[in-house]
């Protein structure tokens, strides 16, 4: 997710701030300085309940860095890097790069962000109730208690066992300790997570035409496209990891010469689909050309790019064995931030080529 802002680091995370923030932090405090306190705590002056909400709200956005913070600090502990924690229209984000390596591992870094959210309802609630017995009923204890609320509002919510939400890893952790296999776990709670995005689309379009706001729609919306894409990425890992990486490379071809023009190639090719390595102006062959880009290129293009315009190079490429799972060619690319694999086999010879179009046909099959 792509920060607008960033406020600052904390243990090494860089925080920032999304755009859509400022309109959900805007439609917070409108409801705040105009429904809420004023119907709670009568008899103020609009400037108190504006710079009352303009304090809750900033504490609750506080209050959502927190929970973000508990999960991503617990990760860290856990040994997985934290890329960035975004607060932005719905709550926030903590970037986590790998998966939980145990099932443990996956339910504390899961359960962190609502412990965090039930321990700052508590704290608010007592404040808030603490205030108002101690020195009456005010605009301010009003506005903590507010906070108390909201914040079990996030916890409930996030509890719901469904992907993406905490409780959905929670759920993931709980079905990857019971079957031992994290890949159908994921699967599963991601389904979960469609089937629950599903009705509260329904229950959005329905709230919309009763007069209710068009928030429900959009959470619904984020909520099954993340799910949707949870469910891809599971059956993806699910297949990754019972095929080796010999069973889903590309073979690579004999080397092609660079000034060959990708119509030219193509002829090479004939019917099965194949990489070439492809050879610099000194003869070395200085990276490869996967059949996959030679598919989206215009056809007038064919006749006057050459391969050398299209070769990817050496340094965008890892190196895998065709004797490893591809499983974990697939972490690889993620912790190292590439999409092409050199393939060896076991006697070092390169043999084949993995990439993006390879991973999605495995996942297919
Ligand atoms: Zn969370």
């Amino acid at each position: 997710m792509k920060q607008s802002l960033r406020l600052g680091t904390v243990s090494g995370i860089p925080v920032g701030l999304h755009w859509g923030l400022v309109v959900i932090a805007f439609l917070y405090l409108t409801n705040l300085a105009t429904g809420f306190l004023p119907d709670a705590a009568p008899g103020s002056s609009t400037f108190a309940y504006w710079g009352v909400a303009l304090v809750g709200v900033l504490l609750f956005f506080g209050s959502v860095l927190a929970h973000e913070l508990g999960h991503s600090l617990v990760a860290q502990r856990e040994g997985i890097k934290v890329r960035a924690i975004t607060l932005w229209l719905l709550g926030g984000v903590a970037e986590i790069e790998q998966e939980a390596k145990t099932p443990g591992a996956e339910f504390r870094i899961a359960a962190a962000g609502p412990a965090v959210s039930i321990v700052l309802t508590a704290f608010f609630l007592a404040a808030g109730f603490g205030m108002e017995a101690t020195v009456g009923e005010s605009l301010f204890a009003t506005m903590v208690i507010w906070l108390g609320i909201i914040n079990g509002l996030l916890a409930v919510f996030n509890l719901i066992p469904a992907a993406p939400l905490d409780g959905g890893r929670i759920l993931t952790a709980g079905l990857w300790k019971l079957w031992g296999d994290q890949h159908r776990a994921r699967t599963r709670t991601a389904q979960v997570g469609q089937a629950f995005g599903m009705s509260m689309v329904a229950l959005g379009v329905f709230a919309m035409f009763n007069g209710g706001s068009i928030f429900i729609l959009i959470l619904a919306w984020f909520l099954l496209a993340a799910a949707t894409a949870e469910r891809r990425r599971a059956e993806l890992f699910e297949v990754a990891a019972r095929s080796s990486v010999g069973d889903s490379m590309t073979r690579l071809a004999p080397p092609a010469d660079g000034a060959v023009t990708v119509a030219g190639l193509r002829a090479m090719a004939g019917e099965g689909s194949v990489a070439w390595p492809v050879r610099g102006p000194a003869g070395d062959v200085v990276g490869i050309l996967p059949a996959s880009a030679l598919r989206r290129l215009k056809p007038k293009n064919a006749e006057t790019m050459v391969a050398r315009d299209l070769v990817v190079p050496w340094t965008d490429f890892i190196s895998a064995r065709s004797s490893e799972k591809l499983e974990a060619v697939v972490d690889r690319f993620r912790t190292q931030d590439r999409s092409h694999a050199l393939v060896y086999d076991d006697t070092g010879n390169q043999v084949g080529y993995i990439g993006m179009t390879e991973l999605a046909m495995a996942g297919r099959s």
